[in-house]
């Protein structure tokens, strides 16, 4: 292209530009631009957004939750969110805060529910007295106890002997004795056993005699033996074979909470010690009165419902590694155990707890 061309070319562009300018200042037709394109102007919005926006649905409305009786979250209207949003964005305020998330109480309470009970076996005491071996030669000579049944616990038994006990009120026959003997004679009674005697044992652990009272006479064939102290009501106690104690995690001198008996008189009893260690099987041991009053019987079985530790305060810790460990040895998640969340996660995954 020579200089020619181009000086043609430059005309023919500026002639083109004067005769649109032209033509759009007159408002003639037929200009080749396009017009700028104009901006609609945005509808006042100021009520919820139109419906088929689906903003504003409420999906409450399709699928009801069960759990609409829970307080709902805070929930601004969509409007009132858009409202305060453009205003913080011209700089007129601050832009709308949610409000603080509550924590998930009701998931919590799920999984606790769902968090697997322990059933344990339910061994109901009636009135007995173990003997030292002197008491027992006093009350029956050079005698031995005869073994008249093996008891749950390894290695006592329920002898075929037997004492009357002798208190201030009352007198009770036939009260069983429990071998073998012991360091210290321990008369353990239930409270209304204590009644017909006229004493006011305390409720105290087996073996825990600093507590205890005395007041009664055992008779035996041979002789009578006067107790200074040794009568208790017995505390209600998990005896917990060592095997039970690791993979539930609960330990000696644990308290848990029991549930009894599914009738019409079911309760929960409080305080249950634990008592484990080498030569315990376990077992829930109640008092007649105490399996009397929630209408159990020996064999029935109890439910552990909580569990905590007066002494440390602690709850067991489980991790991923406990829970497969758990899941391989048939053991369970303890009551009331802390779960990191990859343990939760393994655990739910297991079906050992509730998702
Ligand atoms: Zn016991």
């Amino acid at each position: 292209m020579n200089d020619d061309a181009l000086d043609r070319l430059a005309d023919l562009i500026a002639r083109a530009l004067v005769e649109n300018t032209r033509q759009r200042e007159t408002g003639a037709r037929g200009a080749t631009w396009l017009p700028s394109p104009v901006r609609p102007a945005p509808p006042d919005r100021v009520g919820e957004p139109p419906t088929w926006t689906g903003a504003a649905q409420d999906l409450a409305d399709i699928a009801p939750s069960r759990q609409r009786e829970e307080p709902p979250r805070f929930r601004a209207s969509t409007a009132e969110l858009a409202r305060a949003t453009r205003a913080a964005a011209a700089g007129k305020g601050s832009p709308p805060e949610r409000g603080k998330r509550e924590p998930e109480r009701r998931l919590t309470r799920q999984r606790a529910s769902n968090a697997p009970s322990i059933d344990v076996r339910i061994g109901v005491s009636n009135r007995h007295v173990h003997v030292s071996a002197t008491d027992l030669q006093t009350l029956f000579a050079s005698a031995p106890l005869t073994v008249s049944r093996q008891l749950t616990q390894p290695g006592q038994f329920a002898a075929g002997e037997s004492v009357a006990v002798q208190g201030p009120k009352g007198r009770i026959d036939a009260v069983r004795i429990v071998g073998p003997a012991r360091g210290e004679t321990q008369l353990e009674l239930a409270a209304s056993d204590a009644a017909v005697l006229g004493v006011e044992p305390p409720v105290a652990a087996s073996g825990s005699l600093d507590t205890s009272t005395g007041g009664v006479t055992l008779v035996g064939p041979a002789g009578r033996v006067e107790l200074r102290r040794g009568v208790i009501v017995a505390a209600r106690h998990l005896h917990l074979a060592p095997v039970d104690s690791r993979r539930w995690g609960l330990r000696d001198g644990d308290r848990l909470d029991v549930r009894c008996g599914s009738g019409p008189r079911a309760a929960t009893l409080h305080d249950v010690l634990v008592r484990s260690g080498e030569g315990h099987a376990t077992e829930l041991h109640l008092d007649a009165d105490e399996a009397r009053a929630v209408g159990v019987k020996t064999g029935d079985s109890a439910t552990i419902t909580a569990w905590r530790s007066p002494a440390t305060g602690r709850r067991p810790l489980i991790t991923e590694r406990d829970v497969v460990r758990l899941a391989r040895d048939g053991g369970r998640i303890p009551v009331n155990a802390i779960l990191t969340p990859s343990a939760r996660d393994r655990a739910a995954a297991l079906g050992m707890i509730g998702q």
